[in-house]
């Protein structure tokens, strides 16, 4: 089957496939009035690289280069032939628009099924994907994948809890993707009823779209009874099916046949050797419609060296550790908010959903940590509780080096987002 062995490339098909797609997509994105001035600035408009090494000469493309040539800067074919749009989630700023033709749609359908094969799913699943659909990827890339490998596919988009359980329960539903602090959520929700989410019929959860912990991929496998797989893409490489964990959950293998993959220092742009946390750079080595070439991702990671036992050669990542751009500053010490969830998951009475409020302290900025506490601990106690808020302080310590305000709250009491979770709220203005 092509999915099979499109996962299991030598080293040495993977080498080769990529400098000559490296190649093919230099000569498509020349034809984007970005890339002929970008590339241009460096004399690699005509000449094809003599070899991989030759990419470092490139220069890197950011989000900021996306907003500037917003909408069409970096097309590179005419717009007649596009038959799609989609756009990135971020908030703040000019949106980014990313264009694909009805090639590239079909190789991100393939990918998408190429991970889903890998975990396992087959054309006997029914997969429910409760993601948002519209501009975020996560729906119509997901979906495509799905359809592609032949699964009853349930395009049941995000939210509307009881409506999910109810479509999982009727069509006896094995597989879903559902964004991770959803998963949480929708637990809690099927509790309420006085339900248990391991009796449901899922087997598989792709799990993704926001940086999360083992602990949490721990959590939702334990209440669903399910094997839950880290997915991770973004939207200006397609979107979700650029790296995926294989069936042993030990860092995210990318499809390196599609993307050309890089970790940098992202202070100076030089390329680390693999085993370096640094941040991840990618190139689309496939798309026709809008070549993206040499993009900071911003996501933190590293290369994971040692061969994967499951014996597929595409090269692995490390779970995402954060965004160069969440890192906050507070008291001179560098904090990413998954170091602080890595050891809120660790402590057994902490509950589904936190939140980091930094505020000003005086004149310094502080974090605040606002925990849910599980139910059952969520006693009257006092002291319990006092043991535990200062339990969880001092971990956190441990870990990042501060002591940070630790509140505790009632379950459920903590706003919830129907798709990513907002861990960090910035009340600093208010303080000021
Ligand atoms: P968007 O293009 O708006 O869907 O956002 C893509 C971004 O979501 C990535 O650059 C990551 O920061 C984040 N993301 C997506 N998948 C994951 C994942 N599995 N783990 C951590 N972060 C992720
Ligand atoms: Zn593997």
């Amino acid at each position: 089957m092509v999915l099979e062995a499109a996962q299991r490339l030598t080293r040495d098909a993977i080498s080769q496939c990529q400098l000559a797609r490296f190649n093919t997509v230099l000569k498509r994105a020349v034809r984007s009035p970005f890339y002929a001035d970008r590339l241009g600035e460096v004399g690699a408009t005509d000449v094809p690289l003599p070899s991989l090494d030759h990419v470092n000469d490139l220069p890197f493309t950011t989000k900021d280069d996306l907003r500037a040539s917003y909408p069409h800067g970096m097309l590179a074919v005419p717009k007649e032939h596009l038959v799609r749009m989609h756009a990135s989630s971020g908030t703040t700023g000019t949106p980014t628009a990313i264009f694909h033709t009805q090639n590239d749609l079909n190789s991100w359908a393939e990918l998408m099924a190429r991970c889903m094969h890998m975990v396992g799913l087959r054309p006997s699943d029914v997969f429910i994907n409760m993601s948002g659909y519209g501009l975020f990827t996560g729906g119509l890339g997901i979906h495509n994948g799905a359809e592609r490998l032949g699964c009853l596919t349930i395009p049941s988009g995000a939210g509307n809890s009881r409506r999910q359980i109810k479509l999982i329960e009727d069509f006896q539903a094995t597989a879903v993707h559902i964004i991770p602090s959803y998963a949480l959520h929708l637990a809690s929700v099927i509790s309420d009823m006085g339900r248990n989410p391991a009796d449901l019929s899922l087997r598989i959860a792709l799990i993704g779209a926001e940086p999360h912990t083992d602990g949490i991929r721990r959590r939702i496998e334990e209440l669903y009874g399910v094997k839950a797989y880290n997915s991770y893409g973004l939207s200006e490489m397609n979107g979700p099916g650029v790296a995926f964990e294989c069936e042993y959950q030990d860092g995210l293998h990318v499809w390196e046949d599609a993307f050309y993959l890089e970790v940098i220092n992202p202070e100076t742009g030089e390329v680390l050797p693999d085993g370096e946390l640094g941040e991840l750079v990618l190139t689309s080595l496939c798309r026709e419609g809008m070549p993206i070439i040499r993009y900071r991702t911003r996501d933190l990671t590293r290369i994971l060296p040692e061969p994967c036992p499951c014996g597929r050669v595409h090269r692995r990542i490390e779970r995402i550790a954060g965004r160069s751009d969440d890192m906050m500053i507070v008291k001179g010490v560098n904090i990413y908010p998954m170091q602080i969830e890595r050891v809120l998951m660790q402590i057994g009475e902490v509950g589904d959903n936190y939140v980091i409020e930094r505020y000003r302290d005086g004149f310094m900025d502080n974090i605040r940590v606002r925990v849910e506490v599980r139910e059952e601990f969520f006693v009257e106690d006092m002291r319990a509780l006092t043991g535990l808020q200062k339990r969880i302080s001092s971990s956190l310590r441990d870990e990042i080096l501060i002591t940070p305000k630790v509140e505790l709250v009632e379950p459920k009491s903590l706003p919830k987002s129907e798709g990513k979770a907002h861990r960090v709220v910035d009340l600093r203005e208010d303080n000021a």
